[in-house]
């Protein structure tokens, strides 16, 4: 089944439903979104065959959305990246991916125009704010989409690279059924009246909710540039109300700033689905104490997106105490459609209370990395996609995630997970931010350091932070030194880039860094 059908349901159920608002003004109802969607993919249709790739670098424009629809619709395979990744970086998904068309926003046209030069298969590159892309819709008589078959490649989504080179995960058909399934039976079918604001990046996990949102029928809002910030976040979400979010962890507690202030800002928002990166305790205890249960978790990644264990708001809601707690520090229960295992080195099930590979199997599990044979079976292993993070289940099947398996630090022989130093660090009162790496050392292998950034108008006492860790850790794991700076290097997508804090920290060229 062709994706895009889920969007030709909603055009015949709730055809004057709003589908699509860019900021305060609503663009196009289900109907007209349908008929945007189907005119040009038959335009797409006379550049592109099925199965062709096409890759969307832009911010989030409201023909983002109708693009990856009318794309989908074709059947080509679409690949969207980060708008704000530098132009060698698209170039290399342009030309990892085959790329036979770029399709991006004025802001990047120019810095993109050469590629049809450089990249072997690329035979245009199209500003969607241009007459050219206007001029690529069709009408048309027949909507039907491209038949597709459950394992035809969909989507490849480029893994963020905050190690090695980027891998382009192939997400088929059935996969972004399987995530657009599993998302409305475990956290519910948004009610009437809903609205899913994209102010996160729609290459990621926002785009991938618009699936099961489009799906329900619920009104897809793209911020205007004004309405980036948290302020116009907020503003956006109170005058649509009923406003669902995908948030990554840095602009989820930015919110929860600004909300703690005045808590009627955010009177409008239903729910913050968040996730991509770890949410510490400290922070989610916050961010509960000031929204409510109107937070849910979501952990996924590109190899199985957004579909691997999760936690719905009402649990956050109806748990207390020590439960509420170690639901706080878990990334909670196996998601619908998905079999979930952890596995010990010989790749068979460890019991519960044993850390090892987080492995998950099903339909929504991607079917290669593109083009890289070596990366896949190494990945996928007898079925099992091998996640590359390390978890642990307790007795009732809660999952928590120790760490990434690549950044646990060995020192004396020992193993340290840096996320379990950092929930210590940042729940001290003048900590804001913090991450813990490892860097080489001659006696002990790697040794345990620490980068923290000061809350505003806090100063960072290291002894402080040494006795934190004395009271809660064991001795061996922790930091031998810490570096204070003003903000840690983060992804396009707001994640910690561990391998940069690694190499400026070696090279001690990390701004205003003091050793303690
Ligand atoms: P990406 O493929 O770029 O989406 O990155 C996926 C990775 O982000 C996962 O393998 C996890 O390491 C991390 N991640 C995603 N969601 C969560 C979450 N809810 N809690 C902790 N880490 C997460």
């Amino acid at each position: 089944m062709n994706v895009a059908l889920m969007l030709s349901r909603s055009a015949s159920m709730t055809p004057s439903a709003p589908a699509l608002a860019l900021g305060r003004d609503l663009l196009l109802d289900y109907a007209g979104l349908w008929r945007r969607v189907t005119m040009l993919s038959e335009g797409l249709g006379r550049m592109a065959a099925p199965g062709d790739r096409v890759v969307l670098a832009m911010q989030n424009l409201p023909d983002y959305l109708v693009l990856m629809f009318a794309a989908l619709h074709r059947g080509l395979v679409i690949v969207p990246v980060n708008a704000a990744l530098q132009t060698r970086e698209i170039e290399y998904c342009l030309a990892d991916s085959g790329a036979v068309a770029c399709f991006t926003d004025s802001g990047h046209a120019e810095a993109l125009a050469h590629l049809p030069g450089k990249v072997e298969t690329l035979r245009a590159v199209i500003d969607v704010e241009s007459e050219a892309f206007q001029a690529l819709s069709i009408p048309i008589s027949d909507q039907t989409p491209v038949e597709r078959r459950s394992e035809n490649p969909a989507w490849i989504f480029y893994t963020s690279g905050t190690t090695g080179r980027p891998k382009g995960a192939v997400l088929s058909h059935g996969s972004l059924r399987a995530m657009a399934m599993a998302q409305l039976s475990d956290y519910g079918t948004p009610p009437p009246g809903a609205c899913l604001v994209h102010h996160a990046p729609l290459s990621h996990a926002s785009g991938l909710l618009a699936i099961p949102f489009v799906a329900s029928g619920a009104l897809q809002v793209i911020p205007e540039p004004e309405h980036r910030s948290v302020a116009g976040v907020l503003a956006l979400t109170s005058h649509w109300g009923g406003a669902y979010l995908f948030s990554a962890p840095t602009f989820l507690n930015r919110l929860v700033a600004v909300a703690s202030v005045n808590p009627a800002d955010a009177a409008g928002i239903r729910t913050i689905f968040f996730g991509g990166a770890p949410m510490y305790v400290e922070d989610l205890s916050r961010a509960l104490a000031v929204l409510g249960p109107r937070l849910a978790q979501i952990y996924g990644q590109g190899e199985s997106p957004m579909t691997i264990s999760g936690v719905p708001a009402q649990a956050y809601g109806s748990a207390t105490g020590d439960e509420l707690r170690r639901l706080m520090a878990s990334v909670g229960w196996v998601r619908s459609g998905v079999e979930l295992a952890i596995l010990d080195e010989a790749g068979e099930r460890s019991p519960p209370g044993k850390p090892g590979m987080v492995a998950v199997r099903g339909d929504v599990v991607m079917s290669e990395y593109w083009n890289m044979a070596e990366a896949t079976a190494s990945t996928l292993v007898g079925g099992w996609l091998h996640t590359g993070d390390i978890g642990i289940f307790d007795d009732s099947g809660l999952l928590s995630l120790v760490d990434r398996a690549k950044e646990v630090i060995i020192s004396g022989g020992l193993n340290i997970y840096p996320r379990e130093v950092e929930e210590v660090l940042l729940s001290h009162p003048d900590v804001a931010e913090v991450s813990v790496v490892g860097l080489p050392d001659a006696e002990w292998g790697e040794i345990t350091v620490a980068a923290v950034v000061a809350r505003a108008g806090r100063t960072i006492d290291t002894q402080d932070l040494d006795a934190l860790c004395l009271d809660n850790i064991a001795r061996f794991k922790r930091p031998k030194k810490y570096f204070v700076v003003d903000e840690l290097p983060k992804s396009a997508y707001g994640k910690i880039l561990k391998k940069d804090i690694r190499s400026t920290l070696i090279g001690k060229r990390l701004p205003n860094a003091v050793a303690g």
